[in-house]
C-alpha cells in the first residue's frame, strides 16, 4: 500500500511520525464527488477527523464543505478560505465565544443540541442583530450498531434533542425571532459498516420531518451526519468505503420533498485510509509468555487501539523474514499504551520501520504531548516524491 520508492524516503525521516498519501486521497474525494453530484447530495468534510491543513487544503480544493465542532475549527476552514456558508457547526457545548465566531462568518448553519443552546444563540445573534440559522440536531434513537463507544444516537446519549422535548421545541422556536429553523440534524455513530443502518436511519428520519412540516416548520435542508465506516482488517483489499451504497441508500429511503437539500458530513471514509503512523522498533523484549515490540510511537501519537478497542493492522516495511508472534507496544507509561496483541509479523528488528495503517482519522487529530512528548509531525507523499527540503 505504500509505495516502494516512497519507503525508501520514509527511512530517511525521524520517526515516529504520520504520511499522508495524498493520491488516495484524492482518488477518494472523486469518488465521493462522483457519488454525491449523481443525487445532488452536499458533502461536507468533518474537520476533527483530521485537521492537518494539507489534506484540509486538498478537501476543500474539491468543493466540500465542512462540518466544524468548535470555534477554532471554524476558524481555521475559513483561514484556508472555506466560505462561511459552507460550514456546519455542531457540539453539545458551544461557549459564547465559539458561537459568536460563527454568527462573525455567517455560517451554513447552527446544528443545535439542547433548548437553552437556542436560547443563548438567539439572545447572541440578537446583540449583532443577526438572525441565526439553525438546524435542530435529533437524537433518533437508531442503533449503529457499531462499537458503543462511539455510538451518539442512541436515547441514552449526549448528543441532540430527544423526542420527548419537541412539543417544547416547537413552541420556543415560534419565540426566539433571531433564530431561523432551516433544517434539521442527525449523527448516530461512527464506524458505520452496516449499510442497512442508514436506511433504517432515512426512515425514522421521514417521520420527524413530517412532524415538523405538520408543526408549519418548514424544512430547508435535511442533515444526515457521518458515521461511513472503513476496512480496518483489510485496507490493501479495501481502500475505499462503499460510497456508492452509502449515498444511494439515502436516495432510495428518503422522502426529500421539491427543493429540499441533503446534507452529509463525512470523516473518517474521507481521510482514514490515506494516513500511516510511521514508528521505529526500538527494542524486541521476551516476555513471559509473548514477545514484544517496542515502537517510538504510543498512545501520544494514535490513541484509538487505547480509547476505543480499535484494531489497526501493522506491517513492517524493513523484514520479510519468517513470521513470529508479537504484541506491539508504545513507550508510554501507561498500562494500555498497546496497539495489537498477539499478531503475526515477519521476524522483526531493532531499526525496523513499521506502517501502523488506517490511521488518517482521528488519528494525529488526537495527538497529545503526555509525558512531555514531541507532537507528532506529518509528511505527505507530493512532498516526498519532490524532496521538498525534507532531508
Ligand atoms: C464526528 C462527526 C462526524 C463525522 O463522523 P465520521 O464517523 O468520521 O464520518 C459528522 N458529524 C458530526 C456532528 C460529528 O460529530
Amino acid at each position: 500500500m505504500i509505495k516502494p520508492q516512497i519507503t525508501s524516503q520514509l527511512q530517511k525521516l525521524e520517526t515516529p511520525f504520520y504520511y499522508y498519501d495524498l493520491d488516495l486521497l484524492r482518488q477518494t474525494l472523486s469518488k465521493i464527488k462522483e457519488e454525491s453530484e449523481r443525487y445532488g447530495i452536499h458533502v461536507h468534510y468533518a474537520v476533527k477527523a483530521n485537521a492537518n491543513d494539507d489534506i484540509l487544503r486538498t478537501i476543500f480544493d474539491f468543493g466540500f464543505g465542512a462540518d466544524c465542532v468548535s470555534g477554532n475549527e471554524i476558524s481555521k476552514a475559513v483561514q484556508l478560505r472555506l466560505p462561511g456558508s459552507k460550514i456546519a457547526f455542531a457540539g453539545v457545548g458551544k461557549t459564547d465565544k465559539e458561537i459568536n465566531t460563527a454568527l462573525t462568518n455567517n455560517i451554513f448553519s447552527f446544528n443545535c443540541e439542547s433548548l437553552p443552546e437556542l436560547e443563548v444563540i438567539n439572545e447572541l445573534a440578537s446583540k449583532m442583530q443577526r438572525v441565526a440559522p439553525v438546524a435542530i440536531r435529533i437524537n433518533p434513537n437508531v442503533d449503529p450498531k457499531t462499537h458503543k463507544y462511539i455510538t451518539t444516537g442512541l436515547d441514552e446519549n449526549k448528543f441532540g434533542i430527544n423526542h420527548w422535548d419537541f412539543d417544547k421545541l416547537s413552541r420556543l422556536l415560534k419565540h426566539l425571532p433571531n433564530i431561523k429553523l432551516t433544517g434539521i440534524h442527525f449523527h448516530i455513530g461512527s464506524q458505520i459498516t452496516d449499510i442497512n443502518v442508514f436506511k433504517e436511519l432515512s426512515e425514522k428520519v421521514n417521520t420527524i420531518a413530517a412532524w415538523f412540516e405538520k408543526q408549519g416548520l418548514n424544512l430547508q435542508h435535511i442533515n444526515v451526519g457521518g458515521g461511513l465506516g472503513i476496512d480496518y482488517e483489510q485496507p490493501e483489499q479495501n481502500p475505499f468505503s462503499d460510497f456508492t451504497a452509502y449515498f444511494k441508500a439515502f436516495n432510495d429511503h428518503l422522502n426529500l420533498k421539491s427543493g429540499q437539500e441533503l446534507h452529509v458530513e463525512l470523516g473518517r471514509s474521507v481521510v482514514g485510509q490515506c494516513g500511516h503512523l510511521i514508528t521505529k522498533v526500538l527494542y524486541v523484549k521476551e516476555g513471559l509468555k509473548t514477545k514484544f515490540l517496542i515502537t517510538d510511537a504510543g498512545m501520544t501519537e494514535l490513541i484509538r487501539p487505547m480509547l476505543y478497542q480499535a484494531e489497526h493492522k501493522i506491517s513492517n516495511l524493513s523484514s520479510q523474514l519468517a513470521l513470529q508472534t508479537y504484541d506491539v507496544v508504545g513507550p508510554i507509561c501507561e498500562s494500555t499504551d498497546v496497539f495489537a496483541k498477539g499478531i503475526q509479523l515477519p521476524e522483526s528488528k531493532r531499526g525496523d520501520l513499521l506502517a501502523i495503517h488506517s490511521a488518517g482519522a482521528y488519528g494525529e487529530a488526537m495527538a497529545s504531548g503526555y509525558n512531555l512528548r514531541d507532537m507528532v509531525k506529518a509528511f505527505h507523499s507530493d512532498q516526498l516524491l519532490k524532496h521538498e527540503s525534507l532531508f
